[in-house]
């Protein structure tokens, strides 16, 4: 597996395509080799993904004419070579879902780093009445279930209702932590006192008649 330190590393290098003068892109290497079957030799390889690049464009004719079938060619550059070589496409998508970009790499570390930090706080989060951990853990859709399974238990107890409005403005994608977090929201109200208006969903007395923000009325 590449290191993040080296994923960094080796998105922030700059190579042109000798062909069209673009910038290669940094990609993860595909798992298989389709030319000697020997492997890449490298994780990352550097890829010139313009369309235009004569290489690419050429490439539909010269493959046809060649083997009689639908690709072309891009051009790449290991890293640590000095020369780069031509790799075989089927599309103009080949490689596209692979590219490693730095800001996106930084992006995704950080969100990993907060996890990891948020997950650590929740140890001590309910004696020290913190619920940013809980809540960024319940918000972040990238983190894992189980952790955020463990933040949503942890809400009744830490018991602020300031929870409530985050999380009732956030769509949540895995219906199991969406169910999870409403039944502990109605819990903690309920320990409160407290429930949603159903017309406005702002938190009113749990034996309101009529909701105080909105004015409706509640049928008994
Ligand atoms: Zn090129
Ligand atoms: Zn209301």
């Amino acid at each position: 597996m590449l290191s993040y330190d080296d994923c960094l590393k080796y998105s922030a290098q700059k190579h042109y395509c000798p062909h069209c003068e673009t910038k290669l892109s940094c990609c993860e290497t595909p798992p298989f080799h389709i030319g000697d079957g020997l492997g890449w030799g490298a994780e990352v390889m550097f890829i010139c993904l313009n369309n235009d690049c004569p290489v690419f464009s050429n490439g539909w004719d010269q493959i046809e004419n060649q083997y009689g079938h639908n690709g072309s060619y891009r051009y790449f550059l290991l890293p640590n070579e000095k020369k780069g070589d031509f790799v075989m496409v089927g599309s103009s998508e080949a490689f596209t879902g692979s590219i490693i970009e730095p800001k996106q790499l930084k992006a995704q570390n950080e969100r990993f780093q907060n996890e990891k930090e948020a997950l650590k706080q929740l140890d001590t989060c309910v004696e020290e009445k913190n619920l940013k951990p809980v809540l960024s853990l319940i918000l972040d859709e990238s983190a894992g279930h189980n952790g955020r399974l463990r933040a949503i238990s942890l809400l009744v107890d830490l018991n602020d209702l300031s929870c409530v409005d985050p999380i009732r403005n956030h769509k949540f994608d895995a219906s199991k932590i969406e169910h999870a977090v409403n039944s502990t929201i109605a819990g903690l109200l309920k320990n409160n006192f407290k429930k949603e208006c159903p017309y406005c969903a702002e938190i009113i007395k749990l034996q309101a008649k009529v909701c105080m923000h909105c004015s409706k009325e509640f049928k008994a």
